[in-house]
């Protein structure tokens, strides 16, 4: 992501900037509310508990990024890109509609599942188009992505701001109904746009003009995959037999999604290192890799709190009254954004000053250094904590020096770890291996919900520790990363 990014850009670009910007306009701006709605009792939420709720949460946000893996393979193997996100869109749209209807359980969680269906055939999509767009790859792609970037960040910017408000300030199912009209939106730029501008991009599935040993890879691979999950099941039937985990219950269930998550990678590397007919400069490269999987889960578990602790800390905790008016509570969630707005291109150009120096930092310490930062900013979080546990409402500085270091480690680990996933994964695995890139983030996104369940109205003097044990983790990680860089980059063999 260090390339300046003023070079002319085919217009196909900006059919994608705004699809994906309306896309995550609904995604962010319900999952601003969604934690609130589940556990608010007063004005027609689910009035689950703290625990329950924030299960509820991960669960949703891990499914949305565990499911780009079928999204993925949908649009290889029968849809191609461009349907995979036309009715990826569409679905998306149905579930918030769905939500927008103010009908009970059931209902809602139809609305949910919905909403993840769609997302994951569109997200894998929408990003694996944008690389197409640039077949030489190099810095044009890079700034491709930077600008795609700042979409999905404005995109959260608008929606968090409208869905949030009307959401928290009016009614819930408004709320989730401006999700709706945001899909529409985008559904309308993509029909036109990529009529016109992304013709012969994405409309014939790549399993289609596959080679016969590819074809032979996709079938062994199809009857593996049939094989891990019936694996899974039976696992899960004896954890659940042996009482175990308890899947009846929304944590329950969340547990089991990480026993899902943590067997599906660890599996898919192992397949790949043993059978995956890898060379060994191949295989230390996906050794760095995993390395790079454990970084970034561990550190979306501690960023995608933004949705849960963090926001449960905004509502209860943080001052908010400018006057006579109070801020709604999910409008913290748009620091993340906006801070991306501001200082993406600042770092960009801070990479490319770096480089002219021979100074550019490499991929492990990058990864380090998000680790870090994100420790940093819990340790803000441990100080608020500490004042909101003698029962006065802190500052909200404090939550905007921690979304500012948060953000600064995402510019860090997000853009690097995309680029470097393709960098270093085997050529004809690249397209599985982006999506174990979202699954890190599935795993991270499931912990932040599970984390989040301690944050109990019943357990407020816990507050400090819970944070302290973020910091701990994620500042002891990226120290370890810190002092084993130099091996981690050599077994990179000569990619930056
Ligand atoms: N914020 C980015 C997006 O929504 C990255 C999220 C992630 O990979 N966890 O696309």
């Amino acid at each position: 992501m260090s390339a300046p990014i003023s070079q002319k850009h085919p217009k196909g670009l900006y059919v994608l900037f705004f699809a994906e910007m309306w896309e995550r306009f609904s995604y962010y701006g319900m999952r601003a509310i969604l934690l609130l709605f589940l556990i608010d009792n007063v004005r027609g939420g689910m009035g689950l508990n703290a625990a329950e709720g924030a299960a509820i949460y991960g669960l949703y946000t891990a499914s949305v990024y565990l499911l780009t893996l079928p999204g993925g393979w949908m649009a290889d193997n029968v849809l191609g890109q461009k349907k995979a996100i036309w009715y990826g869109g569409i679905i998306i749209m149905l579930g918030h509609i769905i939500l927008a209807v103010p009908g009970g359980t059931g209902i809602f969680f139809l609305g949910l599942v919905t909403v993840a269906l769609g997302t994951g055939l569109l997200k894998p999509n929408i990003s694996s188009i944008v690389g197409e767009l640039y077949p030489e790859g190099g810095a044009r792609r890079d700034a491709a992505f930077s600008i795609f970037y700042m979409g999905i960040n404005l995109g959260s910017v608008l929606g968090i701001t409208i869905v949030g408000y009307l959401g928290q300030k009016i009614n819930w199912h408004i709320g989730f109904g401006a999700a709706a009209i945001g899909m529409l939106l985008g559904l309308v730029v993509f029909k036109l746009g990529s009529a016109k501008y992304l013709r012969g991009f994405g409309d014939v599935p790549p399993a289609k003009i596959s080679t016969p040993e590819s074809a032979q890879q996709t079938k062994s691979n199809t009857t593996l995959g049939y094989g891990l999950i019936v694996l899974l099941i039976g696992f899960l039937s004896v954890l659940q037999w042996t009482g175990t985990i308890d899947m009846t219950t929304a944590t329950g269930l969340a547990q089991g999604a990480g026993v899902i998550i943590v067997s599906v990678s660890s599996f898919y590397f192992l397949f790949i290192l043993v059978a995956g007919g890898l060379t060994p400069v191949e295989k230390k490269r996906v050794f760095v890799l995993i390395v790079f999987f454990l970084a970034a889960a561990l550190f979306w578990s501690g960023f995608e709190q933004a949705g849960s602790s963090l926001q449960i800390f905004a509502e209860r905790h943080t001052q908010r009254s400018i006057g006579t008016w109070e801020m709604p509570s999910s409008w913290f969630q748009n620091f993340n954004g906006s801070f991306i707005l501001i200082f993406a291109p600042v770092m960009a150009s801070l990479w490319i000053f770096l480089s002219s120096k021979g100074l550019n930092p490499s991929t492990p310490v990058k990864f380090a250094l998000a680790l870090i930062l994100l420790g940093i900013g819990f340790f803000v979080m441990e100080m608020a904590a500490k004042e909101a546990v003698t029962g006065s409402l802190v500052s909200p500085l404090f939550l905007t020096f921690t979304y500012l270091f948060h953000t600064i480690g995402e510019l860090c680990l997000s853009p690097v770890g995309l680029s470097s996933y393709t960098k270093l994964a085997p050529k004809r695995y690249v397209s599985q291996l982006m999506g174990i890139w979202f699954v890190a983030a599935s795993l991270g996104n499931l912990i932040a919900g599970l984390f989040a369940g301690n944050f109990d109205e019943n357990n407020v003097q816990q507050m400090p520790a819970l944070f302290n044990q973020v910091t701990l983790f994620s500042i002891g990680f990226g120290l370890l990363l810190l002092v084993f860089w130099k091996p981690v980059k050599n077994w990179m063999g000569g990619i930056q």
